[in-house]
């Protein structure tokens, strides 16, 4: 069996000319919608995240604006400058690039962010109100995971799902999220034992550890649904995820590459919580899935 890909980018391509037209809808109304990006220190891989985020918005008609800091900011003037996104109304959306520099609480000033501003859904309320099933802003990487499921057709409830990565900004919420989807879910992580007893059980299997090659075909069961969220650049500069793809590709039914996968839906999510945000803004939107979904697509290709 050779996997039919999932492939990230032209889902990716086809909703951000969607949100082109939701964005010119609000402007047509007034209403511009606004991300406020705010980036501290210089780091290069968050130089390079913040510097796609910034391409896409322009690409969907999201203006956004880029507020850097200083590596040794004090927490006061970080703090100041969300409080002053928070009251600006031309913000629909607020994401501070994480990491932080060590000085700096990082939950406080993610609890700084207004939630209905919280287009990374990671304030607390928004993490909280995943469990319920309630949350105003899924976080971008799970969300996008769930779309490539779910356009792809690949059915959730009942499945055995195994989450490889138990992190708060991946494993953790798409364990929620598909829970919430009825899902039979498994949370593995760097200390769970003998990983493959676990990984041999799922119909669709995410990855999400920051490991190249930690998942081998042997891990696999024929016919899984692999799902690759790893990012690893590897020192020849390569850029691969945490399966072992030409392997794992002769026995999964779909995988997602890396790149080309996972990636660019992280960032379409961000706009998609920034234009949600704007049409609440404008009275219009309902929360999760505001722009609504057309007929699934499945989006395949190399
Ligand atoms: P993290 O370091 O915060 O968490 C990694 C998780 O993987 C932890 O729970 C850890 O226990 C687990 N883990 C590590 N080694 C393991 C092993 N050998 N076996 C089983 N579990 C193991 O990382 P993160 O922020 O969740 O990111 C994970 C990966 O996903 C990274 O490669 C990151 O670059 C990538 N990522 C990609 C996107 C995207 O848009 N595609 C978004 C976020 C993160």
């Amino acid at each position: 069996m050779t996997a039919q890909i999932i492939d990230g980018k032209a889902l990716s391509r086809t909703l951000r000319q969607k949100f082109k037209l939701q964005a010119d809808h609000l402007r047509s109304k007034g209403i511009v919608p606004g991300l406020a990006v705010v980036l501290v220190g210089d780091n290069a891989a968050s130089r390079v995240y913040v510097g796609n985020k910034i391409k896409a918005c322009e690409e969907c008609g999201v203006r956004s604006t880029t507020h850097q800091l200083a590596a040794h900011v004090g927490e006061p003037e970080l703090l100041a400058l969300i409080q002053s996104l928070n009251d600006d109304d031309r913000v629909h959306g607020i994401l501070v690039q994480l990491p932080l520099p060590k000085h700096i609480d990082m939950r406080r000033v993610l609890e700084s962010i207004d939630v209905n501003k919280d287009v990374d859904g990671f304030h607390l309320y928004n993490v909280g109100a995943l469990a319920t099933g309630n949350s105003i802003f899924p976080p971008c990487t799970p969300y996008g995971v769930q779309l490539l499921l779910e356009t792809t057709g690949i059915e959730v409830a009942g499945q055995n799902v195994v989450i490889v990565g138990a992190s708060n900004i991946v494993g953790k919420p798409m364990a929620m999220m598909l829970l919430q989807k009825e899902a039979t879910v498994t949370v593995c992580h760097a200390k769970t034992r003998d990983l493959a007893q676990h990984t041999v059980l799922a119909d669709i299997l995410i990855v999400a550890a920051g490991r190249p090659n930690l998942i081998v075909p042997q891990m696999v069961r024929t016919g899984a649904v692999v799902i690759d969220v790893g990012i690893n650049r590897l020192e020849d500069g390569r850029i691969v995820g945490d399966v072992d793809f030409d392997g794992v590709k002769e026995k999964a039914s779909w995988i997602t590459p890396v790149p080309g996968g996972v990636g660019p839906m992280t960032v379409t999510m961000l706009i998609e919580n920034t234009l949600s945000s704007a049409l609440r803004f404008a009275g219009e939107g309902q929360g999760i899935g505001a722009l609504g979904w057309d007929a699934p697509t499945v989006p395949t290709g190399a």
